[in-house]
């Protein structure tokens, strides 16, 4: 009978079957990366910034209710702390600073640059209802999206948001945060599970080395600031660069760029008072503005008696300083380093003030970039990878067209519903969320090609070759397995079908 045709395709117990699949299998096993990238990134990483939209902001006509919504359940420097958290551990694992601005309230994807508009972050948080089983939605970096919405963040409003219990604030923080960085998701479960597995699957605040290699394969490895270069190696006092020279006719040395580039780091300097003092030396390690480094300073005699300290402990970016009473041609010791906690890892500024004046902060980079049109799923060199939607078990979906309101543009979605338990890592239940039922988020389609179903996780048996999955009016996206082949045009997706 006819109807028995898919079970004779597709029996557990045929032999013939079986053994076409053991070297995917294998395959699998041996594979050592998982992550995906988007192949879309903010232009700069040299400074990413991030701001938290004020209540009200508009997205697409609806009110952000952030605040209102966090506040609900902790004081707001209980949660500020903890999506600072999370954009710190992305510092910490690349080469890449991320730091914290204040934002104006304009209505997202307002007209302005792509990065570093003054008016508010490159990555812009905010929370508005969005459908049930949804976390979170995070618009792709640009090119994806080449306006001021490039990389911002939508909580779900609807969430009873907690701080280390479901639904984890700095866990979904951390993975969405990799979306706006640039990386996509996975659909592989591992164990531990990475950051951007693509399912909630319980608290999870710690980059896995698979998130690392992906960040990393983004933004490169982190690099040391001009001190460690070349052999140079300040991280002791015998090795302290001496910067007596950077001190100006105004008494004020302004040192930028520095990098705590390696956990545990510290960064020496000494200096000779000059003889243009007025008797007292002010030393500013500044991260505010720069990064998410959590700084402290420690000052002492030339003969390594400690003068003065300062720490921010958990600050993720901040400013700090030792002042003392100096006289012209002493001697001093400066020693840079994290305060412990979060935020060890990052760039910052050394100032030192020996004057009468005010001494300016020290600028950011200058990282503006102009809008751009949405270039959403881009060519085969910029293509979007896909990590999930081949494996429908997983679940981890495709970057989809989604609109808010009347914000448009390409975005990741956070789902809060894992699928049965995949080998060898059992999922863990996490109850449903209950939300409110203001969907406005509405993909508009898009159609992909499977080119080789994966015979071990698809319910499809392996004859099909081409298992419509999703199109767009411009692109076929396809894949094998978790690895992404390519954004094709529509002229190749009628070639292969
Ligand atoms: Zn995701």
């Amino acid at each position: 009978m006819s109807r028995k045709r898919p079970n004779r395709r597709w029996p557990a117990s045929d032999p013939k079957t079986r053994r076409s699949l053991q070297p995917v299998a294998e395959m699998l096993e041996g594979r050592l990366l998982l992550y995906s990238k988007l192949g879309d990134q903010f232009v700069y990483s040299s400074r990413i910034t991030y701001s938290f939209m004020p209540d009200g902001t508009s997205v697409g006509g609806v009110p952000s209710t952030l605040f209102s919504t966090l506040n609900a359940n902790f004081s707001t420097a209980a949660w500020e702390q903890q999506i600072e958290q999370a954009a710190s551990i992305w510092e910490q694992a690349a080469n890449l600073n991320l730091s914290r601005v204040s934002d104006g309230g304009e209505a997202v994807a307002s007209s302005g640059d792509q990065q570093d508009d003054p008016r508010f972050g490159d990555i812009r948080i905010g929370a508005v209802p969005l459908g049930s089983g949804t976390l979170a939605v995070t618009f792709l970096p640009p090119p994806a999206n080449g306006g001021t919405d490039a990389g911002d963040i939508l909580l779900n409003s609807s969430i009873n948001w907690q701080i280390n219990s479901n639904y984890d604030l700095m866990t979904v923080m951390a993975h969405e945060f990799g979306h706006s960085l640039g990386l996509g998701d996975v659909s592989s479960p591992t164990n531990p599970y990475p950051v951007m597995y693509g399912n909630y699957v319980g608290i999870s605040q710690a980059l896995t080395s698979d998130d690392i290699a992906g960040i990393q394969a983004v933004d490169g490895v982190r690099q040391f600031d001009a001190y460690n270069i070349n052999g140079a190696r300040n991280i002791t006092y015998m090795t302290a660069a001496n910067i007596t020279s950077k001190i100006g006719s105004d008494a004020q040395a302004a040192i930028p760029s520095l990098d705590i580039t390696t956990g545990g780091d510290s960064e020496w300097f000494y200096v000779t008072v000059p003889s243009t003092t007025t008797g007292t030396m002010n030393v500013t390690v500044q991260s505010t503005n720069l990064s998410s480094l959590s700084p402290k300073l420690m000052v002492y005699t030339s003969s390594l008696g400690l003068v003065g300290q300062a720490a921010a402990v958990n600050s993720m970016g901040a400013t700090v300083s030792v002042s003392t009473s100096v006289s012209a041609n002493q001697g001093y010791y400066i020693k840079v380093l994290a305060a412990g906690g979060y935020g060890a890892i990052g760039g910052y500024g050394l100032l030192l003030n020996f004057g009468s004046q005010t001494q300016s902060p020290i600028p950011p980079p200058n990282t503006v970039v102009a809008q751009q049109p949405d270039q959403g799923g881009g060519s085969l060199n910029n293509g979007i990878a896909v990590a999930g939607p081949d494996n429908p078990v997983a679940g981890a979906p495709a970057p989809v067209y989604t609109a808010i309101g009347s914000v448009q543009g390409w975005a990741e979605v956070y789902t809060a519903a894992p699928a049965a338990p995949i080998n060898p890592v059992a999922q863990p239940v996490i109850p449903p969320i209950s939300t409110a039922t203001a969907a406005n988020i509405s993909p508009i389609v898009v159609i992909g090609i499977q080119l080789h179903p994966s015979p071990t996780r698809s319910p499809r048996p392996a004859a099909s070759h081409r298992t419509p999955m999703r199109i767009s009016p411009t692109k076929v996206i396809a894949w094998h397995r978790d690895k992404h082949l390519g954004v094709f045009t529509r002229a190749e997706h009628s070639r292969r079908t």
